[in-house]
This record gives C-alpha cells, sequence and structure tokens, in this order.
C-alpha cells in the first residue's frame, strides 16, 4: 500500500479569519489545497478529495466573487494544481480511480468530482444530506447525475487497511481517513476535522460552525492516533505542509 500526497494548490487566508480566531487575526498565509492517492497492492487506487475546480486557474474569485469570503480566501491555482493534471504526472487518468473517498463539500476538497464518474463515491449520508439542505452555490460542484454516490453512516472499512471515520465539526457528517501503511505506519488523514497543529495545541475551535463537536471529534483522532501509534496529518498546516513528502513521492 502507498500513501501519495498530492499538491492542488493554495489559499491565501486571514489565518484569524479562517484557522485560529484569536490568533493571527489580520496576518495572510498560504495553505495548500490537498488531496491523497492510495494505491493497494492489489491495483486498488483510491482518491481522498478533489480539490480546486480548474476553472479557477483563470479566474480566482469563480466561487467566492461579491461574497466576504472571497477577501478572507484568496484562491492561488495554477494549471498543473488541477487533479486530472497531478493524476496524469503519476501515469493515472481519472478513470483509473476505482474509489473516491469524498471528505466533505466544500469548494476546495470536492470542486474536480466531476472528473470521477467512472468511480464509487463514499461519502456520508449526514453531509450529503445536509449539503442538498443548505443547497450552496457550489452544489453544482458535486450534485451532478453522473456521479455514483454511495452514502455510508458513521466509520467504515472502505478496503482493508483504510477505514472512513466520521469527523462532524466543520460540517455534518465530516469524514477523515486512517490508513494502514507497511513501513511508515498508520496514518490518519485528519482533514478539515483538524485544520492546524495549533488548533490542537490552543484547544481552539472557534473558527469551525460547530466547535463543541469539532473539539470531540479532534480529542478522538489525538485518542486514535495516541493508541494506534498513528501519524496524524492535519488539513491545512503549513508548518507540517512543508515536511510533507509530496507526490510523485510517496510513503508506503
Ligand atoms: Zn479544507
Amino acid at each position: 500500500m502507498r500513501l501519495y500526497i498530492i499538491d492542488l494548490g493554495r489559499c491565501n487566508v486571514d489565518k484569524g479569519g479562517v484557522l485560529t480566531p484569536g490568533s493571527g487575526d489580520g496576518v495572510r498565509i498560504d495553505i495548500a489545497i490537498v488531496g491523497y492517492l492510495i494505491r493497494t497492492d492489489d491495483g486498488t487506487n483510491i482518491l481522498v478529495d478533489t480539490g480546486m475546480h480548474r476553472k479557477h486557474v483563470a479566474d480566482p474569485l469563480a466561487t467566492h466573487r461579491g461574497r466576504p469570503l472571497a477577501e478572507v480566501l484568496r484562491v492561488v491555482m495554477k494549471a498543473e494544481d488541477d487533479v486530472v493534471h497531478r493524476l496524469r504526472e503519476l501515469g493515472l487518468r481519472p478513470e483509473d480511480i476505482h474509489i473516491l473517498i469524498s471528505t466533505h463539500f466544500h469548494f476546495d476538497h470536492a470542486g474536480g468530482h466531476e472528473n470521477f464518474g467512472h468511480a464509487r463515491i463514499i461519502a456520508q449520508r449526514e453531509c450529503y444530506e445536509h449539503g442538498l439542505a443548505t443547497n450552496p452555490p457550489t452544489r453544482n460542484l458535486w450534485d451532478l447525475p453522473h456521479l455514483r454516490y454511495e452514502l455510508v453512516e458513521g466509520d467504515v472499512d472502505v478496503v482493508p487497511g483504510v477505514r472512513a471515520l466520521e469527523t462532524p465539526g466543520h460540517v455534518p457528517g465530516h469524514q477523515s481517513v486512517l490508513v494502514r501503511l507497511p513501513r511508515t505506519g498508520p496514518v490518519i488523514l485528519a482533514i478539515d476535522a483538524i485544520y492546524t497543529k495549533e488548533n490542537l495545541d490552543t484547544d481552539n475551535w472557534r473558527g469551525y460552525p460547530d466547535p463543541a463537536r469539532a473539539q470531540a471529534s479532534a480529542r478522538r483522532l489525538v485518542e486514535l492516533a495516541r493508541r494506534e501509534g498513528a501519524t496524524l496529518i492535519y488539513g491545512h498546516d503549513p508548518a507540517q505542509w512543508a515536511t510533507l513528502r509530496k507526490a510523485p513521492a510517496y510513503y508506503d
């Protein structure tokens, strides 16, 4: 089993405004937008998230134009940051992806879903139904007739060694992923259950729509990591990002 960490661009954000309210308010930082590819020994290709839609290369304001978020969060995307381009660098076409684990439907995690009509898409039912009920302007990124969703409830083994973990708080039905690698050991992809190490260190969940559930989900992941001896990869931590091995290199 191999884990590839895929660079899908940047957002320049107001640190306090987006990640850690009360710490770094008004300070601009770049955060990475990330996807993950898991390749199993029997040839199954599992993608986790699809980054931002390629339309942001030509038009960074494509999603947030005219809304306050446009200033809080500025998209910085190059043509090569498109998930299809990044997969091609690894010798893969979109139709080579068998399973897409969709952690949640925000524009920086589900922007490339339209390319994966061949894949089984694993999403939490609560997340999907919340997405439909709130009807966000970004719904057209992921609510498409050719996409094949498999809605799950709670933690599920996707394939042996890859487990989806329900971690609400950022959104209802958000999910993280546990990957058991033969040499590296277990790795937990927290995604937006934990934006940065600072959120953990300062126990600051005020930037989350549901801080109490976010805190509970984060504590659960920390406890799981401790019990399993797992490495925690945060969703958007610039300091940790700098230390991670990126595709085409991989962890095994
Ligand atoms: Zn995110």
